[in-house]
C-alpha cells in the first residue's frame, strides 16, 4: 500500500494516473456520474466515475456492475481507487480524480456520523469517529502547526525543553483542583504545572521549556476549562518579568504567524478570517495593571451583566471576557494581588499588596491564554509563603534549595494550549481543541 499517493501530493500529478487509499466522506451524483468525496487524512478530493468509461474499459456487466457498485458506497467505507488526475476549477480542491478503477477495502456499516446535524452529547460519545470530519481535522492541523512552531520558537532561541513529572507529591496551585492518587501506600497527585520542575531546569540550563500534560479537577462548566490540557511552560533564568512578557508576545505573534503561513487550508475550512489574525501579529500587544482593570470594570459595570468587582478580587470568566472584547488586540493584565496569586510569585518592589506577574487575555472574548511572573528568589521569603499558603515545608524542601544555591532573577510563564488552539481558530468550546478532551462528565471514549 506505500504506493499511494497522498491527496495532498495529486497537484503533482496532473494527467497522470495514480492510486490513492481513502474513505469516502460522501457520495452525490446520478445517472451516468458518481461523485465520490474522499480524504486519506492529508486533505479532502473529489473524484468522479463516469459510466460510459467503465463500461469501455470493463465490458458491459462487469463495466455496470463496478458503476452500481461505486453508486452504492457507504460513507466511511475505505477504498483503493485509481484514476486520472484533472485540473479542474468547478472543484474547491482545484483538481478532481477520474476514476478508473476501484476496490472496496473495507466495508462500513450505518456510520454513525451523517452530514446532517448532530447534538454535542452525540458527537461527544462518537469522538472517535467524529475526528474524521472536516472540522475537526483542520482544528487538529492547527493544533500540531502550533506544536510545531512552539519548538521551532524556543529551540531557535536557546531553550532545552525538559519534561516534568506527571505523577508529583506536591500541589503548588492549591489542593481543591488536584486529582490524587495511591501511590504504593502515600498520595501522590497528577501534576497541575510543570513550572516548579522548570525553575530547577532553569538554574540547571539557563533557559527551558517544558510541555506537556496537565490536570485539574475542575468541577465548573465553562467553554474554557478541561480536566486535561497541555501547557507549555517557558522559564528563563537571569530574566525579568518584563523580558518575559516581551518573549510572551514574539512567542504568540510566531504561532499566529505560522499558522497563517502553513495552514491557510484548515483557515480557510474553519471560515477563520485571517486579516483578523493578521492584525494581532501587527498591532503591539495592550498592557493595563490589575488596578486600572478593576477601575474600568466598575466603570463600565452599570451597561453590563458581569458581576460586580471590587480591588482584590480575581476575574471571572465574564470579566475577562468582556476586557478582552474591549481592547480588541492580546492583553496583558499586570501586578494581581498577592492573595490570589501563587506563592512563589516576586513581590513588588515598592507595592506591599501586589505581585509581579501578567495573565495574557486572548481578544475576541477568549479569557486568559498565558499566566506568567516573575519568581521569587529569596529564601526566607519563600519559606514564609509556603508556611502561610498551608504547603509543607519538607515537601518543598528541593524547591527551597534553588533559592540557596546562586539564586538569580528568573521568570517564566504557562500557556495552555488548547485555549490557543480555541482562539486561533476562532472555535467556541476547549472540547474541539484536544483530540479526546477531558471534562466534568466526560472520561470517553
Ligand atoms: P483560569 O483562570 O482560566 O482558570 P488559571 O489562572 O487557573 O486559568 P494558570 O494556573 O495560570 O490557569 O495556568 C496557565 C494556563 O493554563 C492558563 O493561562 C490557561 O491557558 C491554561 N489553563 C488553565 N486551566 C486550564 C483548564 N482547566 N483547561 C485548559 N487550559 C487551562
Ligand atoms: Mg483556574
Ligand atoms: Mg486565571
Ligand atoms: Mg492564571
Amino acid at each position: 500500500m506505500s504506493n499511494f499517493v497522498s491527496i495532498i501530493d495529486v497537484k503533482n500529478y496532473v494527467g497522470q494516473e495514480i492510486t490513492l487509499g481513502a474513505w469516502v466522506a460522501n457520495k452525490s451524483g446520478k445517472g451516468k456520474i458518481a461523485f465520490l468525496q474522499l480524504r486519506d487524512g492529508t486533505a479532502y478530493f473529489q473524484a468522479v466515475a463516469f459510466k460510459p468509461n467503465f463500461i469501455e474499459k470493463f465490458g458491459e456487466a462487469e463495466g455496470l456492475a463496478k458503476f452500481d457498485s461505486i453508486k452504492h458506497l457507504a460513507q466511511e467505507t475505505s477504498v483503493k481507487i485509481t484514476g486520472t488526475v484533472k485540473a479542474d476549477d468547478r472543484s474547491k480542491f482545484g483538481y478532481e480524480l477520474d476514476v478508473t478503477d476501484i476496490e472496496v477495502i473495507g466495508e462500513s456499516v450505518d456510520y454513525p456520523i451523517t452530514p446532517k446535524e448532530h447534538g454535542t452529547d452525540f458527537l461527544m460519545d462518537n469522538r472517535h469517529l467524529w475526528l474524521r470530519s472536516r472540522k475537526q481535522h483542520a482544528i487538529m492541523l492547527v493544533r500540531n502547526e502550533i506544536i510545531r512552531a512552539t519548538y521551532e520558537f524556543f529551540n531557535a532561541r536557546g531553550f532545552i525543553k525538559i519534561d516534568s513529572p506527571i505523577l508529583t507529591g506536591s500541589a503548588p496551585e492549591g489542593t481543591t483542583e488536584l486529582f490524587e492518587t495511591d501511590y504504593f501506600g502515600q498520595p501522590a497527585f497528577l501534576s497541575q504545572t510543570g513550572q516548579l520542575y522548570a525553575e530547577a531546569g532553569a538554574m540547571a540550563f539557563g533557559k527551558v521549556f517544558t510541555f506537556g500534560p496537565t490536570f485539574r479537577a475542575e468541577k465548573s462548566k465553562t467553554r474554557r476549562h478541561l480536566t486535561e490540557f497541555w501547557m507549555i511552560e517557558p522559564e528563563m533564568a537571569f530574566t525579568t518579568h518584563e523580558a518575559s512578557l516581551d518573549v510572551q508576545e514574539a512567542y504568540v505573534k510566531h504561532i499566529i504567524k505560522a499558522v497563517i503561513d502553513n495552514q491557510s487550508y484548515a483557515l480557510n475550512e474553519l471560515d477563520r478570517d485571517v486579516t483578523v489574525l493578521e492584525k494581532y501579529i501587527e498591532t503591539p500587544f495592550k498592557k493595563i495593571t490589575y488596578d486600572d482593570a478593576v477601575a474600568l470594570l466598575q466603570e463600565h459595570q452599570a451597561d453590563n451583566d458581569y458581576e460586580a468587582i471590587e480591588w482584590g478580587d480575581d476575574f471571572g470568566s465574564p470579566h475577562e471576557t468582556w476586557i478582552s472584547n474591549y481592547f480588541g488586540v492580546p492583553t496583558f493584565i499586570l501586578n494581581y494581588p498577592k492573595a490570589i496569586k501563587a506563592f512563589y510569585m516576586k513581590p513588588h518592589p515598592t507595592r506591599d499588596d501586589v505581585v509581579i506577574c501578567a495573565d495574557l487575555l486572548a481578544p475576541e472574548g477568549y479569557g486568559e491564554i498565558i499566566g506568567g511572573s516573575e519568581r521569587a528568589t529569596d529564601y526566607e521569603y519563600l519559606k514564609a509563603k509556603l508556611v502561610e499558603f498551608g504547603l509543607s515545608e519538607e515537601e518543598y524542601a528541593w524547591y527551597l534549595d534553588l533559592r540557596k544555591y546562586g539564586s538569580v532573577p528568573h521568570s517564566g510563564f504557562g500557556l495552555g494550549l488548547e485555549r490557543a488552539v480555541t482562539w486561533i481558530t476562532g472555535n467556541e468550546h476547549i472540547r474541539e481543541a484536544i483530540p479526546f478532551p477531558r471534562l466534568l462528565h466526560r472520561l470517553k471514549p
